[in-house]
């Protein structure tokens, strides 16, 4: 439960007390942490926290792996939760509604993709969730959702019907969202012959949507740890990616959700002339795959892009198109002492899909 100074804070104007779980440098554990969040503006709401994912963008962030993180860091953008206080010109919530925030909570609201929804590709840049100064407020560092409240814009926050199950729904914030956007810019459907490279938390969430779609999925992993999971979903086959050369099969879209080092045109070659690769994974800065011009020549027509989440009104659309069709991600819930375990079984093949922190076990 949110406590009650919170609230009352909240109401005064004042800045909001929260509790969370950090990380105070690259190589520590998770820790409580007690920090403070900007005050309620006139369009913001203030949501209890009751689940928040674990994204593998929480672990390359925490241990700086893209870039040099801001610390302490409370990493999470896979929030769901209750809304218990809002501003004043507040429209689309009201308190007791169920909310989801993902990763982001800004951006300029000016320029040309912001105008189009597309805030994840803002000129100015996006306020990302956590690890960022958010240049709304002072250029404050953000924290993220392991925590037991957040103070956010009603327009980065997406409506929740009250009988979705709220420990699912978080993360479709992120998982969900980075998957069904890059499925829908490639008009995956009937017919076509797809395949999900990384079988993780998006993974499994790219698996689902494509066979909603209607498509023909076939999964590329490196072990063998998950096959019954993936024909139990009615994937077609799953492939084993460090054999690359020994698949025959040809496909009209890759979607790769690996972490970790690879060769794109391992994959590239894989797709058929005039397929589509859509790269949402980030390995680490220091061994990004690259590819070359010879890697584009000899794969010629072939589209490779990468993508960023979603936009707020394709996160809503995703989400309503996702309770609609009972599209769930495959979930385990965990306390806040069970934080630094779960980011070691992401990173040692140990984990199955999406860890879900139950803020609940948040210690007040
Ligand atoms: P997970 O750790 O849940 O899943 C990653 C999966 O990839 C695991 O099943 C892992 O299996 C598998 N894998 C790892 N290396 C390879 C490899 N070389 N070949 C084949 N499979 C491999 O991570 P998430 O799904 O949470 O995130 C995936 C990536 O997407 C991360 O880099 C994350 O930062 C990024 N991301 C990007 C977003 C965007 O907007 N573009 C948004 C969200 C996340 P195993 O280790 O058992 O082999
Ligand atoms: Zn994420």
């Amino acid at each position: 439960m949110l406590l009650e100074n919170n609230l009352n804070e909240a109401k005064e104007g004042k800045r909001v007390s929260a509790v969370g779980y950090c990380v105070k440098d690259k190589d520590s554990k998770f820790e409580k942490f007690i920090f403070s969040r900007h005050a309620m503006g006139e369009n913001d709401i203030v949501i209890e926290i009751l689940f928040a994912g674990i994204c593998h963008s929480d672990i390359h962030s925490a241990k700086s792996e893209w870039h040099k993180g801001i610390y302490p860091m409370v990493p999470g953008h896979e929030i769901a939760g209750k809304v218990v206080a809002v501003g004043s010109k507040v429209s689309k919530f009201k308190v007791g509604d169920y909310a989801g925030v993902g990763c982001m909570v800004n951006s300029c609201g000016e320029c040309e993709p912001c105008k189009r929804s597309n805030e994840q590709y803002c000129e100015k840049g996006m306020v990302a969730t956590y690890d960022c100064k958010d240049y709304f407020h002072n250029d404050e560092p953000t924290y993220g959702g392991y925590s037991n409240n957040i103070v956010v814009s009603e327009n980065f926050a997406v409506n929740v019907p009250k009988d979705a199950p709220l420990d699912k729904v978080a993360p479709l914030l992120c998982a969900g969202i980075t998957t069904y956007s890059p499925i829908k810019f490639s008009k995956v459907g009937s017919g076509r012959k797809v395949a999900v490279a990384g079988f993780g938390g998006l993974g499994v969430m790219a698996v689902k949507y494509a066979l909603q779609m209607g498509a023909e999925v076939s999964v590329f992993a490196r072990n063998k740890n998950k096959e019954k999971e993936a024909l139990a979903l009615g994937v077609k086959k799953l492939y084993d990616s460090t054999d690359s050369k020994a698949i025959e099969e040809r496909f009209d879209f890759i979607i790769s959700t690996i972490p970790t080092p690879y060769e794109i045109t391992d994959y590239l070659k894989l797709l058929r002339v005039g397929g589509e690769m859509a790269i949402v994974g980030l390995p680490p800065t220091e061994v990004d795959p690259k590819i070359g011009a010879s890697g584009f020549i000899w794969n010629a027509q072939k589209k490779v892009y990468g993508s960023i989440i979603g936009g707020i009104k394709e996160t809503q659309e995703m989400l309503d198109f996702s309770l609609k069709h009972k599209i769930y991600p495959e979930t385990e819930i965990i306390s806040v002492n069970q934080i630094d375990e779960a980011y070691t079984n992401l990173t040692t093949g140990k984990a199955k899909f999406r860890y879900v922190i139950d803020m609940a076990t948040l210690e007040k």
